[in-house]
């Protein structure tokens, strides 16, 4: 194999093509650019590739898991239950809404949630649990369902909706996660309602922005819970901009004190065509992550497995563990890869880690598990714009590295 001259490889650039451009241009000449036609055929067409009824496109993932807390109800007294290793998004929404954030730490050697300590973290106060798919691979959604099934009988419903579920709600968290598979379902389709980043950084972008959607058999009211999104997220006004701009139709109603996280127009746009391109962007995906497999399997590392018999993940992030070294040598490794001129990073600190976790009384030694998936974690650049000499320059830079300081070859 020939050893490849120097390159810049950034860790996870946003594909942004002629296409988005052009559509992009078309809505800022179109007279319309906020939400309108261009955001209700987006969202259209992301329960259509889903294959749910509906979904609600919104600024942020962060807007969508927060305001559907809001929705069902969840508020101070309660307590919502998500996993130590994520962005803190996952967590922080649960603290917007005046709950208490209830942290589980992963199973050993793994970056999902403990489920039994989850089983454990329900109380009577407990109103949902927020799941993550990290790096685009479904969760463990069966094991979900069973724990907040076999606590079913301490479950205080305290409104309608909650009355309607009578358990522990199940929240995805899957700003990874869109278009993701597991046994024959579709992201979306599983948890009772699941959220979509499609920030700068993620597979699909529209630079900022997010999406929710529900499943379609647990007796929720499509339309009407549509409606309650739209409400909470333009100050909950009888109708949008669009609607009070047709001729003559200028009045309007404040039905609740809402809050403002619509998506525009122009970013929906820039979205419709990432989505026309998605399934090309997601067959990329693999094939990278195809070379650095094959490349790292001599090696004693580990890679998170993206693709199992009856999964298939969306390929959001190469999540590496090098065995035997603490964060000091991961640390290094980074910064040596960043002097070969190739960006790293790490998938996550765990949340309990950071000062503003620490100030809610969270200690790092109460998850020793999710420390030591973090510890010694180094996620590799992973993008569509890699080429597959770039993937094989990423690993032998890594291979060199690794030798020279671990002595891992
Ligand atoms: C990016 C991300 C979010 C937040 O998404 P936004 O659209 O920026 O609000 C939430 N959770 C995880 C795991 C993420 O990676």
């Amino acid at each position: 194999m020939i050893v490849l001259g120097r390159k810049h490889i950034s860790f996870s650039p946003p594909d942004i093509s002629r296409e988005e451009i052009d559509e992009v241009e078309n809505v800022l000449k179109s007279g319309w650019i906020t939400t309108g036609p261009k955001t209700k055929e987006f969202e259209r067409k992301i329960a259509e590739y889903i294959g749910v009824s509906k979904a609600v496109c919104l600024n942020s993932a962060t807007a969508a898991m927060e305001l559907t807390l809001r929705i069902l109800g969840i508020g101070p007294g309660d307590e919502v239950i998500t996993s130590a290793y994520t962005y803190t998004a996952s967590a922080a929404v649960i603290d917007h809404v005046g709950a208490k954030i209830v942290l589980v730490d992963t199973a050993p050697d793994s970056f999902e949630m403990d489920y039994s300590q989850l089983a454990d973290s329900i109380t009577e106060k407990t109103k949902a649990v927020i799941a993550v798919d990290l790096a685009g691979r479904i969760c463990d959604h069966d094991a979900i369902y069973q724990v907040v099934e076999s606590k079913k009988d301490l479950f205080k419903p305290n409104n309608e909706i909650q009355g309607l579920f009578n358990r522990v709600i199940v929240l995805t968290d899957s700003a990874h996660g869109f278009g993701a598979r597991r046994k024959g379902l579709v992201s979306g389709q599983i948890a009772d309602f699941t959220c979509f980043s499609f920030h700068a950084v993620k597979n699909l972008t529209t630079a900022e922005g997010g999406a929710v959607v529900w499943r379609n058999d647990l007796g929720l009211d499509d339309e009407e819970l549509y409606r309650k999104f739209m409400l909470y997220s333009l100050h909950g006004q009888s109708k949008d901009a669009l609607a009070k701009n047709q001729k003559g139709t200028w009045e309007y109603d404040i039905i609740n004190i809402g809050y403002k996280c619509n998506m525009t127009d122009i970013l929906a746009s820039l979205g419709l065509v990432q989505l026309r391109r998605y399934d090309g962007f997601l067959e990329r995906r693999r094939q990278i992550i195809g070379i650095y497999d094959e490349m790292l399997k001599p090696l004693i590392v580990q890679s998170f497995k993206h693709f199992g018999d009856d999964y298939a993940s969306t390929g959001h992030l190469y999540l590496l563990r090098i065995p035997g070294i603490g964060e000091g040598e991961r640390n290094e490794i980074i910064k040596e890869m960043a002097e070969d001129d190739i960006i790293c990073n790490v998938h996550y600190k765990p949340l309990p880690m950071f000062t503003a976790y620490r100030n809610l009384g969270f200690d790092i030694r109460d998850y020793p598990n999710a420390f030591n998936m973090y510890k010694n974690e180094i996620s590799l650049p992973l993008h569509t714009h890699l080429s597959d000499d770039d993937a094989v320059y990423v690993i032998q830079c890594l291979k060199k590295i690794l030798e020279r300081l671990t002595g891992i070859n």
